[in-house]
């Protein structure tokens, strides 16, 4: 079986790795737009349950990842007027050019073929698609590096689409696809800086035009992401709109400098964004499948979009290798990833929605404020609520923080050092 990968984020890099695992006689391919160690954004947050999956699907890979995150163990919440106060929680972080270097090098170990500075533009040519392609194959060939793209996608059994939120070879066919794409209220930005946070931190600051904050966690011993979002109001106000890169970096280091203990801020992004919320009714067309963002979206207030791609990848790796005819294996990894998603997005809609309403949050005494952050799915029973107003002073909260680091050191010892779960195939 050959398979193309267009797109070298986790998604297609990770899934790459598990079919060739399953098979070391398969031909895959990943085709990335991006020179390597070129992409977007800073750190990722993950917790427990990737790294148990992780270790299930690919020990070798999932130690690299393991060793190379930042682990963190509670949530702090800074807020302009109040008492600074702490959440129960921990989770790993890992920079995201670490993460795919992790991943393409343990691709190419495997014999995966990664080329990048490969851009791919539509069209593909749907085998066993319903509607023949409209363009012709020339069209590729005539880019740079375009022959040899065209023979990769041409000849591939399955071409797994995994080029990201903005998937040309999804919107290429958005009605076939289905595809609908919505925008959050909210303005955005993701950057990242030296000031390294001692842990996950939640900071809001009331400024003259209205409230900002930001999301942010250390990700290695030198670096933190910094995530910032206000209401577009706020964002025209502060005059974040009109402020060039370098200016607009000034302006969020002076509000947030009781934050950033005299560090920059840097932005290597594309500027400030609305989180694109993707859903499309189907995922498959003849050979070609969606995979991760190119299928679906989920808002980084619960740093899941990451996983959710991982996790895709295995579950499509699973559906192949029970062989058969390649359209209902692709039927089961969309049944079983749609099912496995909805709860995870339920959560990033209550999630982000709560951000857009902050600012009426914002009367609320210190410990109320962040208990109804941490409790913004609007799932937690009132005990929870009690533990949260217990662990405030330092003793019970000591005591829950060495509480929750045993359970994640048992965890640990359970997870599986040797063989991968998936079994190997001899035949495509
Ligand atoms: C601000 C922010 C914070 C986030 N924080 C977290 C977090 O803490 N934890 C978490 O789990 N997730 C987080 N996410 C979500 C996460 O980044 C994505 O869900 C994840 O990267 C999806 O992986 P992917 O492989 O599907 O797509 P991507 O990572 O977007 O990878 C797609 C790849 O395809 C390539 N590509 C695109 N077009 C083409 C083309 N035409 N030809 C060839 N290659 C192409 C791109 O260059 C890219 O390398 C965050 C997202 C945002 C916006």
């Amino acid at each position: 079986m050959r398979i193309t990968c267009v797109g070298g984020g986790p998604a297609g890099l990770y899934f790459a790795v598990l079919a060739k695992l399953a098979d070391p006689a398969r031909s895959v391919t990943v085709l990335e737009r991006n020179p390597p160690g070129v992409t977007y954004g800073w750190g990722v947050v993950f917790w427990d349950d990737l790294l148990d999956d992780l270790f299930a699907y690919d020990p070798v890979s999932a130690r690299r990842i393991w060793e190379a995150a930042c682990q963190w163990d509670e949530y702090e919440v800074r807020a302009t007027g109040k008492d600074v106060t702490y959440l129960a929680g921990y989770g790993f972080s890992l920079g995201r050019h670490r993460l795919l270097a992790i991943l393409s090098e343990r691709a190419e170990e495997l014999g995966v073929d990664v080329r990048y500075s490969e851009p791919v533009s539509h069209p593909v040519r749907h085998r066993h698609a319903p509607t023949p392609p409209t363009l012709p194959h020339s069209d590729i060939s005539d880019l740079p590096g375009g022959r040899a793209r065209n023979a990769e996608l041409a000849d591939a059994d399955l071409i797994v689409a995994c080029d990201g939120a903005g998937s040309q070879l999804r919107n290429a066919d958005a009605a076939h696809f289905g595809t609908e794409i919505s925008t959050g209220a909210n303005k955005y930005i993701w950057l990242g800086t030296p000031h390294v946070f001692r842990t996950f931190t939640f900071g809001f600051e009331k400024t003259h035009a209205g409230w900002i904050w930001y999301h942010a966690y250390p990700f290695d011993d030198e670096t933190s992401t910094f995530i910032v979002e206000c209401t577009p109001a706020v964002w025209s106000a502060l005059e974040l709109d009109r402020l060039d890169a370098a200016a607009g970096c000034a302006r969020l280091e002076s509000i947030f400098a009781a934050h950033l203990d005299g560090q920059p801020l840097i932005n290597r992004s594309s500027g400030w964004l609305n989180f694109r919320r993707v859903t499309n009714q189907r995922w498959d067309n003849g050979n070609v499948v969606l995979m991760g963002d190119a299928a679906h979206t989920t808002h980084f207030a619960i740093g899941s979009g990451t996983k959710l791609a991982m996790q895709d990848a295995m579950e499509l790796a699973d559906s192949l290798t029970t062989g058969g005819p390649l359209a209902p294996a692709l039927e089961r990894y969309e049944h079983r990833r749609r099912a496995a998603l909805a709860p995870l997005q339920r959560a990033a809609r209550a999630s982000s929605e709560w951000f857009e309403r902050m600012p009426e949050y914002a009367d609320l005494p210190s410990i109320r404020f962040s208990y109804a952050l941490s409790d913004r799915r609007g799932e937690y029973p009132l005990w929870r609520y009690l533990l949260h107003v217990s662990t405030q002073r330092s003793v019970p909260r000591a005591m829950l923080r060495s509480a929750l680091n045993a359970r994640r050191r048992n965890r640990a010892r359970r997870r599986p050092a040797a063989e991968p779960r998936i079994p190997q195939l001899t035949g495509g």
